[in-house]
């Protein structure tokens, strides 16, 4: 990759390697826009195939950073770290996480690092021993687990969906599939759950469906059937990034597509119009999954939690917006962009850039 090349095409400010022999960390940071403020992104530990791979993953996770902040109407920017292991399931130390805040404090504040896959509060913790620049943590950082306000979020996203179409905005005679039952995919199958639905769930680790199924109450989906072509009124992916490819659009048989797993869309632009042309609803990933980067972000911005539940409430009507801005185009996702972007560039026009904020 011509890295330059890419950030230039991409956007990004800035990209940042690292490397520290003593705990073993092999990190990078990328920060892709600080037009409305410092950027507060999770650091995801990864056995990745090569550092390539590794790069192309937290270019485009930083860029949809962006893009999520700016359509929570937070004055932030958008940024991502990644730790690259040996080998999967290597398990964390405190002084890889020591070593990771030495490394996220040269930012001086313009990234925030917080919990991605692999990340736990603990982590955070650690990170937040030699930087103020943390969120997620419970005891040296603030705001723990971000989950709940992530699947809250995403329920409020639905229900701007079921309005979108015309639908009543009730769950009590709905069948909802949530693909993986983990932090975010347990929590919104719960809130399903009391809302009176019907929640088919998956995941591919075993103890984690069987306690949906046993403490909420879901089915779970026997291994001939496939939740993608399962007959639906709401598909939730909660697992992976890239499950909406030419191939699962095609087989959807669902109205809704709306979950907390980040870049759904395998390749956002012809993935966006094939699912916008099959007819069914994309909740724009970015858009519905908000809900977490606002309570951190909310919190290290000195908001308080009233003001946070507040802006997770309005994932709705910011869903809503989008949904009706994408009647004009090609797709959901594209009119999200679209407006994100506006407000990026209304930020960047009224130099309306944040002083940093030292929350923690
Ligand atoms: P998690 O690791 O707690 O849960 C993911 C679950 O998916 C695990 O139980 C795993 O076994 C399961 N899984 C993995 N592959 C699967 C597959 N092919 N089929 C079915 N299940 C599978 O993660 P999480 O925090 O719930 O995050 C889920 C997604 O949401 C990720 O894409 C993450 O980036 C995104 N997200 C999370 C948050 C948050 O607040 N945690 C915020 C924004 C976005």
């Amino acid at each position: 990759m011509d890295l330059l090349k890419t950030m230039h095409t991409m956007g990004h400010e800035r990209v940042a390697f690292h490397q520290d022999p003593a705990s073993g960390l092999k990190a990078i940071v990328a920060i892709h826009s600080t037009v409305l403020g410092n950027a507060l992104g999770g650091t995801r530990r990864w056995a990745y195939a090569s550092t390539n791979e590794a790069l192309f993953d937290v270019l485009r996770l930083s860029e949809g950073m962006t893009y999520k902040a700016a359509a929570a109407d937070l004055p932030m920017g958008g940024a991502k770290s990644v730790i690259i292991l040996d080998e999967p399931g290597q398990q964390p130390t405190e002084a890889q996480g020591r070593a990771m805040g030495r490394f996220v404090n040269t930012f001086d504040g313009q990234y925030i690092a917080a919990e991605d896959v692999g990340v736990s509060p603990q982590f955070c913790d650690w990170m937040a021993r030699e930087t103020p620049h943390i969120m997620g943590g419970e005891a040296v950082s603030r705001g723990g687990d971000p989950s709940p306000w992530t699947a809250q979020g995403c329920f409020n996203s639905m229900k701007a969906c079921l309005k979108f179409l015309g639908k009543p905005v009730s769950f009590a005679n709905l069948t909802v599939g949530v693909q993986g039952c983990g932090a975010t995919g347990y929590k919104l199958a719960k809130l399903l759950r009391d809302a009176g639905a019907t929640v088919l769930v998956t995941d591919v680790h075993v103890p984690t469906m069987k306690r949906a199924v046993e403490e909420l109450g879901c089915v779970a989906l026997g291994n001939d059937r496939n939740l993608f072509t399962e007959k639906l009124d709401i598909l939730a992916p909660c697992a992976l990034g890239g499950v909406l490819d030419a191939k699962t659009i095609a087989g959807l048989n669902c109205a809704i597509v709306c979950g907390t797993a980040n870049n759904q869309l395998l390749d956002p632009s012809a993935d966006g119009v094939a699912i916008k042309k099959k007819g069914v609803l994309y909740s724009p990933d970015f858009v519905a999954n908000a809900g977490g980067l606002i309570r951190l972000g909310g919190l290290y911005l000195g908001y308080t939690e009233a003001m946070v539940d507040q802006k997770v409430a309005k994932i709705e009507e910011t869903t809503l917006a989008v949904l009706e801005e994408s009647r004009t185009q090609d797709s959901t996702a594209n009119a999200a962009i679209a407006y994100a972007k506006r407000r990026i560039a209304a930020g960047r026009t009224s130099g309306a850039k944040k002083p940093a904020t030292v929350g923690v």
